[in-house]
């Protein structure tokens, strides 16, 4: 039969196979812009029509004996004709890829969905699809056997469809930074959410000693009070499930930290709420830190930023008070010689003998970059070093017996210990 390309193709698909309008208009998705597949189904389907008829009228049987046949597959839309030729109603067929399920499917989900994204206090999403295996194969099978280039998946379009839908609703489709993701499954219909992080940038400090970054869990309950415990805090106003603490580096459990706060990235786990004032926000979690934590929250961030926090102490610049005992007296001019030679000096270090059994033993060259120092008594020192992030400063001034090179003890020729540490300013330095 002499038909177009498109109708010629939908035709021969239609002989073969049941196709409900947005199935058939799916084959074609590519071609003509600005409608839906149903759209094209339907126009497709009227035209296929249209030529049969034609060629019938034209007294050809062969059109006649399709017409009959092909009728169940067509659907309602042939049911006019039919009767005019026929005198009677042919028996429908469900859609072969769908099952006849995809229209409602796409009307009956986004009702689900809205409550679900209100609930969770989302604005901006993405659509996510699960496709039952059998449909995505038997689709893909058609579109192989006809040579059909210019469809596109059912996957594709209940992506669209249902996020076209559930947009008209106030909420934004976001494929960059998503609050949350809608999940849907066909030919089931369940409806399911992932609901993504929320991000805070700020600042901490740690006003007392014994205080540990990281919650401590221990039989007897947590072994020292931790910044994570302090940002529990922020459960409160928000909802979630938990809360993770991703902070540039980490000062030593005795070690304060002071001046500046050390940088912070906070993720609150599925949220409940996502737009609180970050200043009611940080009043929870100073509440929760007892006034031994403290955070100063900044501004709402994004997952990609954990890399500035988590990468490589090396790219970060720390500041340091260190109180520092010597075991015989020491002279003003010694405090000057250990000002001038550890400024900008290159340290190697094995790691600590104190974190070995949690960390592989290895070389470390960190640089000091200033140090400044004020003799308090003959055997007691306070100093400012600024070194960069990974050195380890006890350790510096103690020397390990050997392990760190040089340090405070080689240098004076005498035991130096430090007996307080705090760290009183970070700097990262951003890519
Ligand atoms: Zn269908």
């Amino acid at each position: 039969m002499d038909l177009g390309y498109i109708t010629g193709k939908a035709l021969a698909v239609m002989r073969e196979v049941p196709l409900c309008d947005r199935c058939l208009g799916r084959l074609f998705a590519r071609l003509g812009y600005g409608w839906t597949n149903k759209e094209r189904g339907e126009a497709i389907k009227r035209l296929v029509i249209m030529e049969l008829h034609r060629l019938a009228r034209e007294d050809s049987e062969e059109a006649m004996k399709v017409l009959k046949d092909t009728a169940q597959n067509i659907g309602p839309l042939v049911e006019h004709l039919y009767n005019e030729l026929f005198g009677s109603k042919p028996e429908y067929k469900e859609c072969y890829i769908c099952g006849g399920l995809l229209d409602r499917f796409i009307e009956e989900v986004p009702p689900k969905a809205i409550p679900l994204l209100k609930s969770f206090d989302v604005r901006r999403f993405i659509v996510g699809v699960r496709i039952d295996e059998r449909v995505r194969r038997t689709e893909e099978s058609i579109k192989l056997g006809h040579m059909l280039a210019y469809g596109e998946s059912i996957k594709a379009e209940i992506r669209r469809e249902i996020g076209k839908r559930i947009q008209l609703h106030g909420f934004a489709a976001d494929f960059t930074d998503p609050e949350a993701t809608v999940l849907v499954s066909f030919p089931s219909g369940e409806v399911d959410i992932q609901v993504s992080s929320l991000f805070i940038k700020g600042r901490y400090w740690k006003k007392g000693r014994m205080i540990s970054q990281a919650y401590w869990p221990s039989p007897e309950g947590p072994r020292y009070f931790s910044v994570e415990e302090a940002s529990w805090g922020l459960l409160k106003p928000l909802g979630g499930e938990r809360v993770i603490v991703h902070a540039a580096g980490r000062e030593d459990v005795d070690a304060r930290m002071l001046g500046s706060g050390r940088p912070v990235l906070i993720e609150v786990k599925a949220p409940r709420r996502r737009r609180v004032e970050l200043k009611a926000l940080e009043n929870e979690a100073n509440a929760a830190g007892r006034g031994l934590v403290e955070f100063r929250l900044e501004s709402f961030g994004r997952r990609r930023d954990i890399r500035y926090y988590k990468g490589d102490a090396a790219g970060s610049v720390k500041v340091y008070k260190a109180l520092i005992a010597v075991e015989e007296s020491i002279t003003p001019d010694d405090v000057e010689m250990l000002e001038r030679e550890l400024h900008g000096r290159l340290i190697s270090q094995w790691t600590p003998r104190r974190v070995l059994h949690r960390r592989a033993n290895v070389l470390r060259r960190r640089r000091v970059l200033g140090l400044s120092c004020i003799q308090h008594s003959n055997n007691i020192i306070e100093c400012l070093i600024k070194a960069e992030g990974g050195l380890y400063i006890k350790e510096l001034v103690s020397g390990d017996e050997g392990r760190t090179t040089p340090s405070f003890t080689e240098l004076l020729s005498r035991r130096a210990e430090c007996v307080e540490l705090d760290v009183v300013g970070v700097e990262v330095i951003h890519e």
